[in-house]
C-alpha cells in the first residue's frame, strides 16, 4: 500500500495496529442520528472515518443510530445519505440500522440479567438521582438490586410487551454504585417508550439507550476503530464494559478525538433545528446554515471541505477553528476552479453615443484567467450596457480607478470609454452615463498614450439577463454566540440576507446548470441556486466575497 506520512494520531495508531497484526482490516463507522441534518461537525467526522478507510484498505459503514424515536425521521435519514454522497464518500455495503439489531440487544440484555449483570429497577428519576451520589461521593444502591434472575426476567419480559407505564421501571446494569466514574454507577440500559418508530413501527415499546447500543452495533459489524468525540472518554470504561460481558461476535475499541467547533456559528443540531423551526432561516439548507446542505446550496464545494477538514487536522482537544479558514479553503478552490463571468449589482445605464442604436459585436472572452481548458465564452457588446453604480461618478480625486465625468476606463473583455454626459431625474439622480468608445482598443491600449487607470464590469442592456441575486453574510454577529450563557438568538446578525433583484448577469450565465459556481469579477463567488435558478428566472447565491480575511500565522492573504 503507497500511504502518505501521518498526520494524526489515529493514522498512527491504526498503522501500529495493521503491523503488530491487532487487526486484518480496518472497519470504521459513520453513526448519525437521524434527529437533523449533518453539519460542519459531522463534515469532520465523515471525512475521518471514511478517510481511515480509504487510507488503509478498509471499510466504512454508514449507520444510523437510530434509538430515539420521537426526535427521528425518514427526512433526516435521506438527507444524511445524500449529504455523505456529496462530499464524495460510498458506505460499504448497505445502509445499516442500529434498530434492525434491536432483538439482539434484547436477547444480550437477557444475558446480563441471567448473569446476575442487569436488573429492573422502580425508582422514579427524581429517586435516582439521589441515589447516584455526586462526583465526590459515592452513590447508594437502589433497593430493587436485589432482586432475584427470575423476577427480572418476568419483569422484563412483561416491560417488552408493554404492561408498564412510561417511566415506571428501567433496565440498570448492575456493575458499581461506588465507582468514582458515575457513568459506570448502574447505567440504564432500556427506558420505556410508547413511541411508534420510523422503521420497527410498533415493535417495540422499550428502546436501548446510547451506552447499551453503541458498543455491540460496532462488534455486530466487526468495526476495528470506534472513532467519537471527546465528551464519550468517560464512557469508554463502559463501552468496554459491556464488551466484555457479552459474547458478541467481535471486539471494537473507542477512540476519542476534539470535535470541530467553529466561531461565528452554532454546531448543535438542536440549535440548528430551533433557527428552522422559528423561522429564522429558510429550512435545513438556507445557504447561512452550516449544515452540509447549506452550504451546498452557498455554493461550497465538496473538495474545499475534506481540504478544509484536512487544514483542521485531529487532535485530542477541542478547539475553536477560525470561520475565516474555512471560508479561505472555499476561495482557494474557486479561484482555481470557477468560471470567471460579468454580473453588475446595481445597474446605471451606459449608453455609447459613437455607435448605431443596432450595434451588436460578439466578443469572446476567456472563461477562466489561468486555465485554457475551460475555454471561453461570448460576451454581446451592444450600444446600451450596464455598469455598476458605484463604478462612475461625476468629479473623484486620483484614487478612485474607475469611471469618472470626461476620464476613461475599460470595459473588462472589451474596449476603453471615455464618459461626455450624464442624464438626471427630476430630483437630481444619474440615470444614464453617455460615453464614446475609444478607437482600437479591444485588447490594445489607447493610441493618443492616455490608459484608464481602472478596469470595470459590464452587461449589455439589450443581450444581458435580468437576475435574483442572493447576498449571503455570517448569521451570527458573535464570535461565540452560544459559549456560556450566551443566548445565541440574541446575536442573530440582521444582514445575514440581502436579495437583489434586478441584477443583470452576462447572457451566457442563463444556460447555467443549477449548483454552477461562478466568480462574479470584481464581486465574489456565486452558484446557481441549486432550486430555483432557471434560464427564464435566473437566481444566484453568493458564496463568498473575494477578500480573504485569514490570518495564517500572522501573514496577510488577502
Ligand atoms: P449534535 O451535538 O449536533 O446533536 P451529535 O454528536 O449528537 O451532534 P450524531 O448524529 O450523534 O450527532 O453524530 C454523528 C457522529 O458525528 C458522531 O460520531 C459524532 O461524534 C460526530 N460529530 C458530531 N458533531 C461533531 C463535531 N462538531 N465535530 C466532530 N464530530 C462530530
Ligand atoms: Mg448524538
Amino acid at each position: 500500500m503507497d500511504i502518505k506520512p501521518a498526520n494524526n494520531f489515529l493514522q498512527t495508531l491504526i498503522a501500529d495496529d495493521l503491523a503488530a497484526g491487532r487487526v486484518q482490516e480496518v472497519v470504521t463507522r459513520f453513526p448519525p442520528e437521524p434527529n437533523g441534518y449533518l453539519h460542519v461537525g459531522h463534515a469532520k467526522s465523515i471525512c475521518l472515518n471514511f478517510g481511515l478507510a480509504e487510507r488503509f484498505g478498509g471499510r466504512c459503514n454508514l449507520r444510523f443510530d437510530d434509538t430515539n424515536p420521537e426526535k427521528e425521521s425518514q427526512e433526516f435519514i435521506e438527507s444524511i445519505q445524500a449529504d455523505v454522497r456529496w462530499l464524495g464518500y460510498e458506505w460499504a455495503g448497505e445502509v445499516r440500522y442500529a434498530s434492525s439489531y434491536f432483538q439482539q440487544f434484547y436477547d444480550w440484555a437477557q444475558h446480563l440479567v441471567r448473569n446476575g449483570c442487569a436488573y429492573v429497577c422502580d425508582l422514579t428519576a427524581e429517586q435516582a438521582r439521589e441515589h447516584r451520589g455526586t462526583l465526590t461521593e459515592p452513590g447508594r444502591n437502589s433497593p430493587f438490586r436485589a432482586r432475584s434472575v427470575e423476577e427480572n426476567l418476568d419483569l422484563l419480559a412483561r416491560m417488552k410487551a408493554g404492561e408498564f407505564a412510561e417511566g415506571s421501571k428501567v433496565l440498570r446494569a448492575k456493575i458499581d454504585m461506588a465507582a468514582p466514574n458515575m457513568n459506570l454507577r448502574d447505567p440504564i440500559l432500556y427506558r420505556i417508550r410508547k413511541a411508534a418508530h420510523h422503521q420497527t413501527g410498533s415493535d417495540w415499546v422499550i428502546y436501548p439507550t446510547y451506552d447499551f447500543a453503541h458498543g455491540q452495533e460496532d462488534a455486530i459489524e466487526g468495526v476495528t476503530h470506534s472513532i467519537c468525540t471527546l465528551e464519550f472518554e468517560d464512557h469508554r470504561p463502559l463501552y468496554d464494559w459491556f464488551i466484555e460481558h457479552l459474547p458478541v461476535p467481535s471486539r471494537p475499541r473507542q477512540y476519542e478525538f476534539g470535535r470541530l467547533n467553529l466561531n461565528y456559528t452554532v454546531t448543535s443540531k438542536r440549535k440548528l433545528k430551533q433557527l428552522v423551526d422559528e423561522g429564522v432561516v429558510d429550512g435545513w439548507d438556507d445557504p447561512r446554515m452550516p449544515t452540509i446542505a447549506g452550504m451546498r446550496r452557498r455554493g461550497f464545494t465538496p473538495a474545499a471541505i475534506r481540504t478544509f477538514c484536512d487544514m483542521i487536522g485531529v487532535t485530542r482537544s477541542d478547539g475553536v477553528v477560525d470561520v475565516a479558514m474555512l471560508e479561505h479553503a472555499i476561495r482557494d478552490e474557486r479561484n482555481e476552479n470557477a468560471p470567471r463571468a460579468l454580473c453588475v449589482l446595481n445597474p446605471l445605464k451606459l449608453v455609447l453615443t459613437d455607435l448605431a442604436a443596432d450595434h451588436r459585436q460578439l466578443l469572446s472572452a476567456p472563461a477562466h484567467p489561468g486555465r485554457e481548458d475551460l475555454g471561453s465564452r461570448e460576451l454581446p457588446f451592444t450600444r446600451e450596457l450596464y455598469i455598476d453604480a458605484d463604478d462612475f461618478r461625476e468629479e473623484a480625486n486620483k484614487k478612485y480607478k474607475r469611471l469618472v465625468l470626461g476620464k476613461r476606463v475599460r470595459l473588462r473583455n472589451a474596449c476603453v470609454v471615455e464618459a461626455t454626459d450624464v442624464v438626471k431625474d427630476a430630483a437630481g439622480n444619474i440615470t444614464e452615463v453617455h460615453a464614446v468608445t475609444i478607437a482600437d482598443t479591444f485588447g490594445e491600449d489607447p493610441a493618443d498614450g492616455i490608459k484608464p487607470k481602472g478596469v470595470i464590469q459590464w452587461v449589455s442592456a439589450r443581450a444581458g439577463r435580468r437576475a435574483t441575486v442572493r447576498l449571503y453574510d455570517r448569521l451570527f454577529t458573535h464570535e461565540a454566540p452560544d459559549r456560556g450563557d450566551n443566548a445565541f438568538m440574541d446575536f442573530l446578525n440582521p444582514d445575514s440576507l440581502r436579495v437583489v433583484e434586478n441584477a443583470w448577469i452576462e447572457p451566457s450565465l442563463a444556460d447555467a446548470a443549477p449548483e454552477q459556481g461562478f466568480q462574479f469579477e470584481r464581486e465574489g463567488y456565486f452558484v446557481a441556486d441549486r432550486y430555483q435558478h432557471t434560464p427564464e428566472q435566473p437566481v444566484f447565491n453568493r458564496t463568498i466575497g473575494l477578500r480573504d480575511t485569514w490570518n495564517a500565522g500572522g501573514g496577510d492573504q488577502a
